[in-house]
């Protein structure tokens, strides 16, 4: 049903993939030979050297940018033109007395400009933090108090927004505005008149690999937003996971469909592509099956990133949908953010001809850190082996290694790879202690099989104590998926006076299917005969849509609490 690498390979007009033998790759790792390819000019660092200078210099004219506006407008942007624009911005920053150090925040649509902003930002020597445009004021506050932003970035819709909370960041001395509707206009710190009348050529800040260069809040969907800072070295693991993971090639159309608001966002719709100087697609607007295919279709799309809820959003579409569209130029997908549960593999398969190959990563890790790789055939359900140049671990509450295959435990990190986060941002204390006994913890729960693939059980929050046994939420609910009535599913562990915890799902229907006692016996029925009573759902409840952080990850705290009528807790992430 999967395609493997040698059917992958033998099909017409397919590259041969970066990564060709995992084993060797693995055994042979160089984190120096990956810096090596770099450009890294007297061992210093600037992420915007690495991803758009040293590109514009061997090849001006090369594609950095396709983008599209949500009004169907195409623009695009050469390393040249980018690398012009990002000096000019650095010098505006540079005017405003911005310095080495200072938050620069950035709250705007996916516009070319909060590109150019960011990377102009990284050559100021700046740590640039975007946000997602949705959030409210509250959410926008809270994150630049937390970092005491200098500047805000933003655009005449989302002003009114940071108006309203100005007065309550003091650390906030200037408000910039890019206004592509009417120009320069001079009403506001304008962001066009400022470029307009900067140079075009700027020193690039001599930032090494330990500078801070990034700052991203997590999802939410455990808790409290944290504020994870990077380093420009990291740039090594995003240049590495998009050679060896999105297995990138110079001539690929590459497309990341999350927003910089989310960490995948600038890792892998910013830092990955260009490290390895390849054209990516920049689409403005949001979810739409049709409109998606079609873009793929326009722009000839060939490497295509996306996350679960996406792919679950496209099930529930059809079919039918992608058959309309001449996708004949993709040649490799991936998924990230959630479990991807097995019929989302599958259904790529069957939809296009691809399955979408998972990964796994972390605001913390900065970049992919397990991955199906498109020569390691892909098991579906799991989320593949260790990048090379990894070491990853199950580990025991004593923080030692479980060599037994899949036998659960935490999911741990050895530390000391380039992307890792360096601090949580004035929360020491809760930094170090994600390190013990020699392993970085991830707060996830996993397995290993006896040939080294990773299965995703759950967080460890989300993990229900049911009658003695353990079980992860995301094996009942790529059950659930499986039924054909089910569009998405989420499962909590509901206190229980016998067996501690009932297992409880939340299911949202697709269309065409309603809500009846009768669905729900037959639901009860499919989870029973695939998982055992034990493990299936005792309650299952239909809900139009699940909750969901911006980023797409479903919030089972949010279902819990709402169950036990308890506080909510912080919702600054929620969806709409
Ligand atoms: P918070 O830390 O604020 O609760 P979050 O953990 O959702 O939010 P992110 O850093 O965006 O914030 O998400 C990382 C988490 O997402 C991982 O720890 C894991 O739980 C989940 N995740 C990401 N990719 C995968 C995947 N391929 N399979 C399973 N889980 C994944
Ligand atoms: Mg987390």
């Amino acid at each position: 049903m999967v395609m493997s690498y040698p059917e992958i390979a033998k099909a017409p007009g397919r590259v041969p993939p970066n990564l060709a033998d995992y084993e060797a790759l693995r055994r042979g790792w160089s984190w120096d030979a990956v810096r090596a390819e770099l450009e890294l000019p007297g061992g210093l660092v600037n992420q915007a050297n690495e991803c758009i200078d040293r590109h514009a210099r061997r090849a001006p004219d090369r594609l950095a940018m396709i983008w599209e506006g949500s009004d169907g407008r195409v623009e695009r942007l050469t390393f040249e033109e980018l690398r012009r624009l990002t000096n000019r911005f650095a010098n505006v920053l540079r005017e405003l007395g911005i310095a080495r150090g200072d938050r620069v925040f950035f709250f705007a649509d996916r516009i070319p400009e909060l590109y150019v902003g960011v990377f102009g930002a990284l050559k100021a020597g700046a740590i640039a933090a975007p946000l997602f445009s949705a959030f409210g004021p509250e959410p926008v506050a809270e994150r630049v108090r937390r970092a005491d932003g200098v500047l805000m970035v933003t655009t005449p819709r989302l002003l009114a927004k940071i108006e309203a909370i100005r007065a309550d960041l003091p650390s906030l001395q200037h408000v910039m505005v890019i206004d592509r509707e009417r120009g320069a206009t001079g009403a506001h710190l304008d962001y066009m008149r400022l470029m307009d009348g900067a140079a075009d050529e700027a020193a690039i800040e001599p930032t090494g690999a330990e500078d801070w260069s990034l700052m991203h809040f997590t999802s939410g969907t455990t808790g409290l937003p944290k504020g994870a800072a990077h380093v420009h070295g990291a740039v090594v693991g995003h240049y590495a996971t998009g050679k060896y993971v999105l297995d990138l090639h110079p001539d690929d159309v590459y497309w990341c469909t999350a927003d910089p608001g989310w960490v995948t966002g600038t890792s892998y719709g910013m830092f990955a592509p260009w490290s390895n100087g390849v054209t990516q697609l920049i689409y403005e607007g949001g979810f739409g099956a049709g409109k998606w295919f079609e873009l793929i279709e326009r722009h000839r799309v060939s490497v295509w990133y996306t996350a679960p809820t996406a792919i679950r959003m496209l099930m529930k579409a059809g079919a039918r949908i992608p058959q309309q569209h001449d996708l004949s130029s993709l040649r490799y997908t991936m998924s990230v953010g959630e479990p991807l549960n097995p019929e989302g593999v599958v259904w790529g398969q069957e939809a296009f001809g691809l399955p979408f190959h998972d990964n796994w990563w972390q605001t913390e890790t900065g970049a992919i850190m397990i991955a199906n790789y498109p020569s390691v055939p892909i098991r579906p359900g799991s989320m593949g082996k260790p990048l090379p140049g990894i070491e990853a671990a199950i580990i025991d509450d004593e923080f030692r290694a479980i060599d037994e295959p899949m036998r659960e435990g935490q999911l741990a990190l050895r530390p000391g790879w380039p992307s890792m986060f360096r601090t949580y941002w004035k929360d020491e204390e809760r930094y170090a202690s994600r390190f013990k006994g020699g392993w970085y913890l991830t707060g996830d729960r996993a397995k290993r099989d006896a040939d080294g693939y990773y299965w995703f059980v759950g967080r460890d929050d989300d993990v229900i104590n049911t009658a003695g046994h353990l079980v992860g939420p995301f094996e009942v609910e790529s059950v659930l998926i499986e039924h054909p009535a089910v569009a998405e599913a989420g499962v909590i562990g509901k206190p229980d006076a016998v067996a501690m915890e009932i297992v409880k799902a939340f299911v949202s229907l697709k269309d065409g299917f309603a809500p009846t006692e009768e669905l729900r016996r037959e639901l009860v029925g499919h989870a029973r005969q695939r998982l055992g009573p034990g493990v299936a759902p005792r309650e299952i409840d239909f809900l139009p849509t699940l909750p969901k952080t911006r980023s797409g990850k479903i919030m089972r705290r949010l279902l819990k609490a709402r169950e036990l009528g308890l506080p909510e807790g912080d919702t600054s992430t929620l969806e709409d």
